[in-house]
C-alpha cells in the first residue's frame, strides 16, 4: 500500500482583523517543516495576509463570520486554502484585475489578488457554493536554492 505522504492542518477563526497576524503565524509555523528560505516564508505570509484580510474586509459586511484556513504539504509542494461563507464575488475575473476595488474610499488599492499571484506560483479563486469564495494558492518550496545550486 502506498504510504500517505500528505500532511495538513486546518483552523477556523472569526473574521476579525486581530486574527490576520494569527493566520500568518499559523501558516508560517506549519511551513517551517519544509525548510523555506526567509524570502519564501515572507512570500507565503504576505499572500496569506492578503487572502485573510479580504475575508475580514469584504466577506461579512453585516456580521463577523468565520474564516476557514487549510494548508497541505506534499513533498515540496505547498497548498493554502482560505475560505469564507460571506457575500461572495459576482465577477471573479474582474475582481482579480489589478487596481479593481469596491472600496476605494477606504484606501484600498485593489492589489490584493495581484499580490497573491505575484508571491505564489498559482492562485485559483472560486465560488464557495452559493456562499462566499475559496482562494487556493500553490507554491513550490526550495526552487530558489535549486536555481542557485544549478547556476
Ligand atoms: P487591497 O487588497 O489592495 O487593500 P482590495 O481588497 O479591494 O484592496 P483585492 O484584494 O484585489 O483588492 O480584491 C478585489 C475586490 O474583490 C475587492 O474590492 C472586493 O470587492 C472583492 N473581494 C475580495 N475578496 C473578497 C471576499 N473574500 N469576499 C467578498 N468580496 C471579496
Ligand atoms: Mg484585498
Amino acid at each position: 500500500m502506498e504510504v500517505e505522504k500528505l500532511n495538513f492542518m486546518e483552523v477556523k477563526f472569526k473574521a476579525l482583523s486581530i486574527n490576520e497576524s494569527f493566520a500568518r503565524v499559523c501558516v508560517a509555523g506549519f511551513c517551517v517543516q519544509m525548510n523555506p528560505s526567509v524570502d519564501e516564508l515572507g512570500d507565503i505570509k504576505t499572500a496569506v495576509s492578503e487572502a485573510v484580510t479580504n475575508c475580514v474586509v469584504h466577506a461579512y459586511p453585516k456580521h463577523n463570520g468565520v474564516i476557514y484556513l487549510r494548508c497541505e504539504i506534499e513533498g515540496n509542494n505547498l497548498k493554502i486554502i482560505v475560505k469564507d461563507e460571506g457575500i461572495g464575488i459576482k465577477d471573479i475575473e474582474k475582481a482579480k484585475e489589478p487596481f479593481y476595488t469596491t472600496k476605494p474610499d477606504e484606501e484600498r488599492s485593489g492589489m490584493g489578488f495581484a499580490v497573491m499571484e505575484s508571491f505564489m506560483d498559482k492562485v485559483v479563486v472560486e465560488h464557495n457554493g452559493d456562499k462566499g469564495i475559496v482562494v487556493t494558492m500553490y507554491k513550490q518550496i526550495g526552487n530558489e536554492r535549486l536555481q542557485v545550486n544549478n547556476a
